[in-house]
């Protein structure tokens, strides 16, 4: 049955590493305030990855490292970084947040259950959507890249479970689920290869937020502003406005006609001054 188009859309999120999510929070967040609903899947706990503290003491002499840091264990360090993620969800409107903790490095012929994990969570979640990493291996001058990553494997895992969701099984007899659109968060390609930005220009204190809580990864204040000025803010500047997150679409849309979206026909009808201050923050849109 067709459900209504202006129905609430159920979303889900999948990522390789805790922190991951947040290059798309503030459109999570957009969503969640307008009565979408949101769950965010990390395939890892994280913990091999951004244990920047650690780093910092291992390269010390021995007696001169810091016992609390030296002495946390993987398992509390990705305890730590589980709950920041509930965190930083939660500054965004997300409450279903899942750890998978997935062993790193994540391989997906190594855990090929993962693949059935996620389509579970696919049969439980019954998303319209999903947001997930870019699947495609690829590297300078558009030679192949042949060490693969914890990124593009969940991304691989979750596209093997979407189909599998999709494809009646006479074993399982569960209600086959075919997802809508499938969309890679752009921080993961070239700005000529974004298919659309979301203006989260009213979400950046939120984005420095979240990387301010991301402290397991030795996260400052200022390391969150200038990271937030220079990610979102170089992709809220080719897209014309002061904060954005880049997508790239999994595959074409079919539309009913073309729609010029209002934020190009403003650009296209304002001021080069009103534009400046446009992406200054200066002049709020209406
Ligand atoms: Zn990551």
């Amino acid at each position: 049955m067709l459900e209504k188009e202006n129905q609430s859309l159920r979303i889900l999120v999948v990522v390789a590493h805790p922190h991951d999510f947040t290059h798309g929070a503030g459109t999570c967040g957009i969503h969640a305030t307008q009565g979408d609903s949101v769950t965010v899947v990390s395939v890892t706990d994280g913990a091999n990855t951004h244990n920047e503290r650690l780093h910092a003491e291992l390269i010390k002499p021995e007696e001169e490292r810091d016992a609390r840091v030296i002495s946390q264990s993987t398992q509390e360090y990705a305890e730590q970084k589980a709950e920041e993620l509930r965190q930083v969800c939660a500054l965004f409107g997300v409450t279903d947040v899942r750890v998978l903790g997935f062993p790193q490095p994540f391989r997906v012929e190594k855990m090929p259950e993962a693949v059935e994990t996620l389509r579970d969570v696919i049969y439980d979640v019954r998303p319209h959507m999903l947001i997930t990493q870019k699947p495609y291996i690829d590297a300078r001058h558009g030679m192949a890249y042949i060490a693969r990553d914890d990124h593009s494997e969940t991304a691989i895992a979750i596209l093997e479970a979407v189909n599998l969701a999709g494809t009646p099984n006479a074993v399982t007899q569960k209600r086959p689920h075919r997802i809508a659109a499938t969309y890679y968060l752009g921080v993961y390609f070239m700005p000529d290869e974004i298919d659309f930005y979301v203006d989260i220009s009213d979400w950046k204190e939120k984005r420095v937020q979240a990387e301010i809580l991301f402290r397991s990864q030795g996260h400052t204040e200022p390391f969150a502003r200038k990271r937030i000025e220079i990610g979102a803010g170089q992709m809220g500047w080719h897209a014309g406005t002061g904060y954005a997150e880049g997508f790239v679409r999994a595959a074409p849309e079919l539309l009913p006609k073309i729609t010029v979206p209002e934020s190009a026909l403003r650009r296209a009808a304002e001021s080069g001054m009103d534009h400046l201050k446009r992406i200054s923050g200066e002049l709020k849109a209406d």
